[in-house]
């Protein structure tokens, strides 16, 4: 299909091609010294002391939960509003996923006060997620984490450059992962970073993510090392040097470019202010969003289906996001839903609409999607 506005649209060009073309030259294709630089690239930008890179957000949450003690027997609290991957991380580890409730029809992430009433002595972590980008209520999250000896894990898929409180997404539990998906705010096709400032998590994750194997190919190529030993089940979950090239240059844009959502969102705001039957959650959110996606709620007479159908034949793409994840066959056959109790989500996942949002677009496409939204509703 040929979109007028498309949903998203990433921002590639020259310097990408450039940054490739070097690593193909080097001849080193995985986890060399561009991995590193793109690790500690990715720690500085939100404030944590280490980078581990890794295949995907998806590895990477699935890492970072074994790292941290969450296995059979346990639980882990997570949002609802997400994409599966944060739950299924969960379930990798033999573990199970609770779902928490969104906090409000305003905030649509989860907060100490959903969070709290579903801890158990079986509880062993607590999985946040930024939605749209906008950063949770980290401090009381964090306290409760502290208090009840939790590990706090932060799903950033949504939110690089984030923060909030001057404290950058991604630290402030004990680990944050990232996605560098196609359709992320920063963007390497496939890859993800775990993010933490416990030297010990570090040094553990680094090993988990290569086999468990104590010294890596580079080290023995620069002859620091000639052997090495398995320490424990480790996986395969690498990033290649192409996709750290890739991520270096999409990095020096980041700021940019959410800068330039921002722009687009305060747009939209305006705008879907005057169209009835439109609400926009985060008004006036007080953490500095990556503005990853336009999520807008619609009136609970309105068909969505309808809308997005009205909108598509205006050559307008939108989405949702999301499903709630307790609803979805997997998690209802398992056992895990779905969940009377998760009112606000549900609702949030019957109404919600995603609009288009990406640094290229121009006003004018805000104003051609606004145009289309007030004449289908
Ligand atoms: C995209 C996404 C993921 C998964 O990221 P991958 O890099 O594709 O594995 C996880 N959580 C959320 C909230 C996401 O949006």
């Amino acid at each position: 299909m040929n979109w007028r506005v498309a949903l998203f649209e990433p921002d590639l060009g020259d310097e990408e091609i450039a940054a490739i073309t070097e690593v193909i030259r080097s001849r080193w294709l995985t986890m060399g010294e561009r991995t590193q630089a793109f690790e500690a690239a990715i720690a500085q930008n939100c404030g944590a002391r280490h980078g581990i890179a890794v295949s995907n957000c998806t590895t990477g949450l699935h890492l970072a939960m074994l790292g941290l003690g969450v296995g059979p027997g346990t639980e882990v609290i997570v949002p609802s509003l997400t994409f599966v991957a944060t739950a299924n991380a969960v379930r990798y580890c033999g573990a199970t996923p609770v779902f928490a409730d969104v906090h409000s029809l305003e905030d649509w992430n989860i907060s100490r006060d959903t969070i709290e009433p579903l801890l158990t002595p079986r509880t062993r972590a607590i999985c946040v997620v930024h939605y749209a980008g906008y950063v949770c209520d980290m401090a009381p999250i964090a306290a409760l984490a502290r208090e009840r000896g939790l590990a706090l894990i932060e799903d950033v898929a949504h939110a690089p450059g984030a923060s909030r409180d001057g404290r950058g997404a991604g630290n402030w539990g004990d680990a944050g992962c990232f996605s560098f998906f196609s359709n992320k705010n920063m963007t390497t096709g496939e890859g993800g970073m775990i993010t933490t400032s416990r030297d010990d998590l570090a040094e553990s994750l680094r090993r988990l993510r290569a086999h468990g194997m104590t010294t890596v190919t580079l080290d023995r190529h620069k002859g620091h090392a000639f052997s090495y030993d398995v320490l424990g089940l480790g996986y395969n979950f690498r990033m290649t040097e192409i996709t750290a090239a890739l991520g270096l240059v999409q990095l020096r844009h980041l700021r940019d470019r959410n800068g330039r959502r921002r722009e687009l969102v305060e747009h939209y705001r305006r705008r879907l202010a005057q169209i009835p039957g439109i609400s926009v959650p985060f008004a006036d959110h007080p953490s500095e969003s990556a503005f990853h996606i336009m999520p807008v709620l619609l009136s609970a007479g309105a068909s969505r289906l309808h809308v997005m159908q009205g909108l598509r034949e205006r050559g307008i793409q939108s989405s949702i996001h999301y499903r709630p994840v307790d609803t979805f066959t997997s998690y209802r056959e398992a056992g895990l839903g779905p969940l009377d109790r998760l009112e606000r989500t549900h609702l949030i996942g019957e109404r919600e609409l995603t609009l288009p949002l990406y640094p290229s677009m121009r006003t004018d496409d805000v104003e051609l999607v606004c145009a289309a939204l007030a004449e289908v509703v």
